[in-house]
């Protein structure tokens, strides 16, 4: 893309109504536009970064076995009603009446639609396990949207559903969903701790939240400090393998890691007390094993191997896929603006030519973009006719970790300058070398 006729309308100024450096950072880099209280537009940048995350979720699901769907946002109140949530859910919930009279709603999340879904097509254990994904926006009306897409009325949500016979092997669709979701944050150069969750009115051991260590996070967390040495990293798994699955979930969850609703004092203070820490977190995800509780009061039976029609057991697993893109900033950022990972970055690399209009310079851009595209990439050719200093502070402030430098004193020596948005760090190499240096790091 060139800068010249990409749409970035990044503002100089630090928004006042941003209380998080996230929040800031987002809208100064023009990636979203509030349109009312947590509810935006993503701007091409943002939308960008967002498609990013979203592929990734896709990938690890597909990976782990699990099946993309689409169901819709509107859902009819009906559902809710046979759940008995219609009434539970409060003002949290956006009811909207159709010009019918019929009562829809924007749904918050999806048990009751998936539910409906699984009784009308699936009637024997043969067909299971199944697990059925969508990447959906959702709304609730939170009393207190803040924190931009941190905290939104209307966020786009990865929801899995699991449907499996027994209660056992629900049990290893939950650890499949902890393993990928391991995979899934690393990926985006996440730390995502999972830590013992309330199960709510339903109880139960089987939930965790996955929390990013963050100043400004929502949660307060209790940890054994040696939980945050562990890294999935790249080892191999095979999702179907019970045994593999449940020894990931024993190493990543057998220290103690609790968010404040399910604190304990006294088993807190069996962790070594240097090891003891207490900090903020952003949820970006949670696992949750259910039992039989849409299928008791929805109905949803199948007929197991010996011919009896039992409820099946299930299991809903979420990610904050809007919520990320805050997360990741809170998690890398500098005074400068925001640092992406590499797995979601928007565009591979910034091209900044410090004398557009210079022929030589000129050319060697053009020459360094068209052959970073051949190669498969997405650079932003920083085209405009601007002084270095606000080129050089734009790219800073969206974040691409890397960028080539291009100006005529350089060429002349036949070099062009790599420079790292991390460190900071910059190195002079012909741009062929440089070409192949930014291939293979994406390769
Ligand atoms: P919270 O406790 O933060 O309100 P939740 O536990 O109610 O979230 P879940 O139902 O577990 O949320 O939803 C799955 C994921 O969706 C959460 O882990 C979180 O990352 C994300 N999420 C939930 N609510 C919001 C919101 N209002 N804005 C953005 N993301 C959200
Ligand atoms: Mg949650």
């Amino acid at each position: 893309m060139r800068l010249s006729r990409y749409f970035l309308p990044v503002l100089k100024e630090t928004p006042a109504e941003a209380q998080i450096v996230s929040h800031r950072l987002m809208l100064r880099a023009g990636m979203i536009k509030q349109a009312s209280a947590g509810i935006y537009s993503w701007l091409p940048m943002g939308y960008k970064v967002l498609s990013r995350i979203k592929q990734i979720v896709d990938e690890e699901q597909e990976r782990a076995g699990h099946i993309p769907m689409l169901m819709p946002t509107l859902q009819p109140a009906e559902l809710w009603q046979e759940s008995g949530r219609y009434n539970d859910y409060g003002r949290e919930m956006l009811r909207i009446e159709d010009r019918h009279g019929r009562d829809m709603l924007y749904g918050p999340t999806n048990e009751e639609l998936v539910t409906d879904v699984f009784r009308s097509y699936v009637r024997s254990y043969k067909d299971m396990p199944l697990t059925l994904y969508h990447i959906q926006w959702k709304f609730r009306d939170e009393v207190r949207p803040r924190f931009g897409v941190m905290r939104g009325r209307e966020f786009y949500m990865k929801d899995g559903y699991t449907f499996d016979l027994t209660k056992e092997a629900a049990l290893h669709a939950y650890n499949r969903h902890l393993v990928s979701y391991l995979r899934t944050y690393e990926r985006m150069g996440l730390q995502a701790i999972p830590m013992r969750a309330d199960g709510g009115p339903i109880g139960g051991d089987y939930t965790h939240e996955f929390l990013v260590l963050a100043e400004t996070g929502e949660s307060e967390v209790f940890y054994d400090s040696e939980i945050t040495d562990l890294r999935f990293g790249d080892r191999e798994i095979d999702y179907d393998n019970v045994e593999q699955c449940e020894a990931v979930l024993e190493e990543f969850t057998s220290r103690y890691a609790r968010t404040d609703e399910t604190h304990d004092d006294a088993i807190f203070a069996e962790v070594p007390e240097e090891r003891r820490r207490t900090a903020r977190g952003i949820e970006v995800g949670q696992i949750f094993y259910f039992g039989t509780k849409y299928s008791d009061s929805m109905n949803a039976k199948v007929q197991d191997p010996e011919g009896n029609l039992v409820p099946v057991h299930m299991g809903s697993h979420g990610i904050g896929v809007s919520r990320l893109l805050g997360a990741i900033i809170e998690a890398s950022h500098d005074d400068k603006g925001i640092i992406w990972p590499e797995g979601v970055t928007p565009f591979h690399c910034g091209i900044v030519n410090l004398k557009q209009g210079d022929e030589e310079a000129d050319a060697a851009c053009e020459s360094l973009y068209a052959q970073l595209k051949a190669a498969g990439l997405d650079p932003l050719y920083d085209d405009r006719n601007e002084r270095a200093g606000g080129k050089f502070a734009t790219m800073d402030l969206i974040g691409l970790p890397w960028r080539i430098t291009v100006g005529p004193r350089g060429l002349k020596n036949g070099v062009v300058e790599v420079t790292s948005r991390k460190t900071g760090g910059s190195e002079e190499m012909t741009p062929e070398v440089a070409i192949q240096r930014i291939v293979g790091i994406y390769a």
